[in-house]
């Protein structure tokens, strides 16, 4: 039995007094080394969701605990240590002039020693396929790339989750395949929880557990064959099913099994 990381129980979060509530009452767990996703239309509150699980926001009602440790203004900074987090825009997450400074500066932060670091940064940008980008301005790499270094970024102070908030949605549909194979080979070899926040049902394929967010509620979580399945229900609520995963549900229903690679 995997353990626990993150436990979400009765949040329910707004923007403000005046505003409406865009998470009511939710509950989910993530357990340790499960590759996840989050899916839902746009406003449903998946980004809050991922606000929420680093302290950029705190809910109203319910608790959130992480590791063991309920987030709060108090905890944040633990917290912080065990959730790496990779957006959308890969320019607004850029501190560093070259891509090795860009690596360190999370490590420098937290006072690693420059060996250690120096060790830490190659292996990074080796498991992201970026070793050769060293002394490489970030401005001057392709939106994939970006991605890339910034997932080592993150890498580099040795998170228990990465959570990916829509992390490959600039990119083109090569460079997302790519990116999601390179993550899926990183959490296997890290042994981290991955949370894939999308808008994009092609991306759920990986996951082990997928959680369907509607209108700020938890509508399901299921595999993503077992959601899949509901293509009708997901249509009403703004999803569409990928035409790969309704052609691999009809082959099985023939006696024929699909590949999961040809799945991605
Ligand atoms: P998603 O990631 O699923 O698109 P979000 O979590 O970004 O959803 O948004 C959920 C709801 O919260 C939406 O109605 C959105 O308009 C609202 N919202 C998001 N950010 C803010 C904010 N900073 N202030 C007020 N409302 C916000």
């Amino acid at each position: 039995m995997r353990n626990k990381l993150i436990e979400f129980k009765n949040v329910s979060f707004k923007y403000g007094e005046e505003q409406p509530w865009v998470l009511k009452n939710c509950s989910f767990e993530v357990y340790e080394n499960e590759a996840i996703a989050i899916i839902g239309h746009n406003g449903s509150g998946k980004s809050t969701i991922a606000k929420l699980m680093n302290g950029l926001l705190f809910p109203q009602e319910g608790e959130i605990v992480i590791n063991g440790q309920r987030v709060t203004e108090e905890s944040i900074w633990e917290v912080r240590k065990e959730v790496g987090m990779v957006f959308q825009n890969p320019d607004n997450q850029f501190v560093g002039t070259t891509v090795q400074d860009d690596v360190a500066f999370g490590m420098e932060n937290r006072g690693i020693p420059r060996e250690i670091m120096i060790n830490q940064i190659d292996k990074m940008l080796t498991a992201v396929g970026m070793q050769d980008y060293l002394m490489t301005e970030p401005h001057k790499l392709s939106g994939g790339q970006k991605q890339r270094v910034a997932i080592a970024s993150v890498l580099a102070i040795s998170p228990k989750v990465l959570i990916l908030d829509e992390a490959t949605a600039m990119l083109d549909p090569k460079g997302r395949k790519e990116i999601m194979k390179t993550v899926t080979e990183v959490q296997e070899e890290h042994q981290l929880s991955l949370i894939t926040i999308t808008h994009d049902l092609y991306e759920v394929v990986q996951a082990e557990r997928v959680i369907v967010m509607n209108k700020g509620e938890v509508w399901d979580e299921a595999t993503p064959r077992d959601i899949f399945a509901k293509k009708e229900e997901l249509r009403k609520i703004g999803l569409d099913v990928p035409f790969v995963a309704i052609l691999s549900d009809e082959l099985k229903k023939a006696g024929i099994e699909m590949k999961r690679e040809a799945l991605n």
